[in-house]
């Protein structure tokens, strides 16, 4: 019993120790820091060159979204930092060898030089990340929780951080075992996630950049509105346009949609009038709902 008590105590502290050596050496290595800088980037140019122009700079729940990106913030590196730390790791792959597998990785993509591994864990992550935005969608359970992230009725780079808590352990869960899969390691997991960081605050932002051909692979504001927006197809009842950072997956398995210029479409969804506006009631909202919309 002291001993499960001296494990919990000794991971909040390196957590605490861990945050705290974030937080105070701003660096290249340092998500805290990026998190702030990639926000700054995009709140300057929705100020300077905005899309929608009838929409305030200050929009609607703007500071809910700036409280739900450090809280996230938070969320994820606690999650991060557990994954990477020797209890949970350890127990996994005790897990694993108790059913056989003593060698996780099956591609070693590490001893590929640095863009390639780079390159095939984003893919990897992205395509992941892709499907599970779909079950959050499809699942009545998940979407119940995704639905704080559909709450947004104007769009800004600071929504990209309005989730639900449960979809960090979601995401993070389902993409674990795949990234174990082809060995990518800690450090590529930051750079990956930082570059997704600035595509998902572009996605959300109310600006417009011509992307030219490549709007076939990367998501952009045009594209990711259609995903919010409180009128979805008949026929493809349960959304459109799901990619995270890139397009092509919805271009390849057709659940893309653009109609026409989304400016200024209704965003949410149906009963979006009743949903709690709170940070504390969104996040303890979705649990033991039953299936309803
Ligand atoms: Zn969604
Ligand atoms: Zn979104």
């Amino acid at each position: 019993m002291n001993n499960y008590f001296e494990i919990i105590k000794n991971a909040y502290f390196g957590y605490a120790n861990y945050l705290w050596s974030e937080i105070s050496n701003p660096s290249w290595h340092n998500y805290f820091y990026w998190l702030i800088g990639v926000s700054l980037f995009f709140f300057v140019l929705e100020a300077v060159r905005p899309w929608n122009k009838s929409q305030k700079l200050f929009r609607k729940d703007f500071w809910l979204d700036v409280f739900y990106m450090f809280f996230n913030f938070f969320l994820f590196s606690l999650i991060i930092y557990n994954a990477a730390s020797d209890v949970v790791v350890n127990f996994f792959y005790d897990l694993l060898a108790s059913i056989g597998i003593n060698n996780l990785v099956a591609f070693e993509v590490m001893s590929w030089p640095t863009w390639a591994h780079l390159l095939v864990g984003f893919l990897v992550r992205d395509f992941v990340q892709w499907n599970t935005h779909r079950l959050l969608h499809t699942v009545p359970a998940l979407w119940e929780f995704h639905k704080v992230h559909h709450s947004v009725e104007e769009m800004g780079f600071a929504a990209h951080l309005r989730y639900h808590w449960m979809e960090t352990i979601v995401y993070r869960s389902i993409e674990y075992i795949p990234l174990a899969l082809i060995g990518i390691g800690l450090r590529d997991f930051f750079i990956i996630h930082i570059f997704t960081l600035a595509v998902g605050h572009f996605n959300h932002s109310n600006i417009k950049v011509g992307l030219g051909p490549l709007k076939y692979i990367f998501n952009n504001p045009q594209m990711h509105i259609w995903h919010h927006a409180m009128e979805i197809p008949k026929d493809r009842p349960y959304g459109v346009n799901y990619g995270i950072t890139l397009s092509l997956w919805d271009y390849l398995f057709k659940t893309d949609y653009i109609p026409y210029e989304g400016k200024g479409i209704r965003l949410g969804f149906k009963g979006i009038k009743t949903f709690p506006k709170s940070f504390v009631s969104q996040i303890l909202y979705g649990f033991g709902k039953k299936n309803q919309n």
